[in-house]
């Protein structure tokens, strides 16, 4: 009785959602774009963003005052070059206007997403759930060109639950992977000491591929190279979620043996871009967003600038122009490849300095993120290291923080994963100082540890 009740309640919607006829049909219609040609799909992104600025002008309270303001007419909207009418909407806009920006006719039915933001300001916002439908196809599209298949074994170095309280959680997490065919491990917990079971799971599990984090794939390569253990062939690399460069890429395929793809996201958006086999820079998935790179103003530019994205498809909230805070630049040539999108050049997403202590347990720096979404009253962080027996977390608290229970809840996450080996000290400030590109390096670690 108990096994069917939590059958029912918990592993047949999970069962459906992943069977779920919208997630197959989106995924078939994103793969069937692939064989377009640019003009067709530049077509089908006009045609989209016309419907999307159309809904908004009828339900979006946010955009009905903004526009009418500047005098924009979405009708008058002949490409997607016209965008560049509308001003960019940055995270503090949105945190603002949170309510205005959800359209009238789906509050209340959409999904609440927090991000511990790539640029360490805390994040939350919301999505219409055929959205997550189209998100997982786009998704298994772009793992596609990695050489990925759906239901594919894949074995994931991610970052899972952290601590007591995301029990629940895991579990959902884990029927949920079992169902697609993916073995997690959690790298929030790799130290020197459990580095070999990544490795002892590729032997067991024989997965077709792995994903992973970039700095938890290049530990786990130099390992394999360190002790010199021949892994068994895999199909595909794919690295996620932190910047690939050329020089980890080339020591994990040494030790892999294979190739690594790279791919560009943001929880804002899941996919954003990924490699294909001829590696020139990341295809946009232009069929489902509008990716542009522009200056402060708003305006594109062909240089490095602010990400700024449209989800053609997120009609409960529509985020028009957003500004992930990552910068990148658009490559001006096309592929050698058949695909009709266009390639991102290069990309600078989150920087984040890994974590150590003294005993050699590593901290990645995805940690901090995964712990600070749920903080919606810090408007950024910042975590630096500068002894291997305590870390300093600069906070900008918004009103309402109640610091005691962050304190608290941050002091026992890093102890479930590190021990008592390293002290957590609080420095509440007014700002925090940006690079010289002008981001927020989230995590800064100051010790002169090979990365
Ligand atoms: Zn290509």
């Amino acid at each position: 009785m108990l096994y069917f009740s939590f059958l029912s309640k918990h592993l047949y919607p999970l069962y459906e959602s992943f069977r779920g006829r919208k997630t197959h049909l989106y995924y078939r219609e994103y793969l069937a774009n692939q064989h377009k040609t640019p003009d067709e799909i530049a077509a089908i992104q006009l045609q989209k963003l016309k419907a999307l600025l159309h809904h908004c002008q009828l339900h979006v309270p946010y955009y009905q005052k903004s526009w009418r303001e500047l005098g924009f007419d979405p009708a008058s909207v002949q490409s997607v070059a016209d965008l560049n009418q509308l001003p960019l909407l940055t995270k503090s806009l949105v945190r603002q206007h949170y309510d205005e920006l959800i359209a009238s006719n789906f509050r209340g039915k959409n999904i609440t997403k927090t991000t511990g933001g790539s640029t360490g300001e805390p994040f939350r916002f919301e999505h219409d759930r055929e959205n997550y439908d189209r998100r997982q196809g786009v998704a298994w599209r772009g793992y596609g060109w990695a050489g990925y298949e759906l239901g594919d074994k894949s074995l994931y170095y991610w970052g899972g639950a952290i601590g007591r309280v995301a029990k629940k959680a895991a579990l959902k997490d884990k029927l949920y992977n079992m169902m697609l065919g993916r073995n997690v491990l959690n790298v929030f917990y790799m130290d020197k000491d459990n580095i070999h079971r990544f490795v002892d799971e590729i032997f067991s599990f024989k997965p077709h591929g792995i994903v992973g984090y970039t700095s938890p794939l290049f530990e786990v390569a130099q390992y394999i190279l360190e002790k010199n253990i021949k892994v068994p062939s895999l199909g595909w690399i794919i690295s996620a979620a932190e910047p690939l460069y050329e020089s980890q890429r080339e020591i994990i395929e040494q030790a892999f043996a294979t190739k690594v793809f790279n791919t560009y996201g943001c929880r804002e958006f899941t996919l954003i871009g990924a490699e294909c086999s001829h590696q020139q820079g990341l295809h946009l998935n232009t069929d489902h967003l509008v990716v542009e790179v522009t200056d402060d103003f708003g305006q594109g530019t062909q240089g490095i600038g602010n990400m700024t994205i449209t989800d053609l498809h997120n009609y409960g909230m529509p985020l028009i122009r957003f500004v992930n805070g990552d910068l990148g630049k658009l490559k001006q040539t096309s592929c050698s490849c058949d695909l009709p999108f266009p390639l991102l050049e290069s990309v600078e997403g989150r920087k984040l300095d890994k974590i150590v202590t003294r005993e050699g347990k590593i901290i990645p720096g995805e940690f901090f993120p995964r712990l600070f979404r749920e903080m919606r009253e810090v408007e950024r962080y910042q975590v630096v290291q500068e002894h291997l027996d305590r870390i300093e977390i600069n906070i900008v608290a918004l009103p309402g923080l109640d610091s005691a229970a962050m304190e608290h809840s941050i002091q026992s996450a890093v102890k479930a994963v590190v021990g008592q080996e390293l002290s957590v000290f609080f420095h509440y400030v007014d700002a925090i100082a940006l690079t010289a590109s002008g981001k927020n390096r989230v995590t800064i670690s100051k010790l002169d540890v090979a990365s």
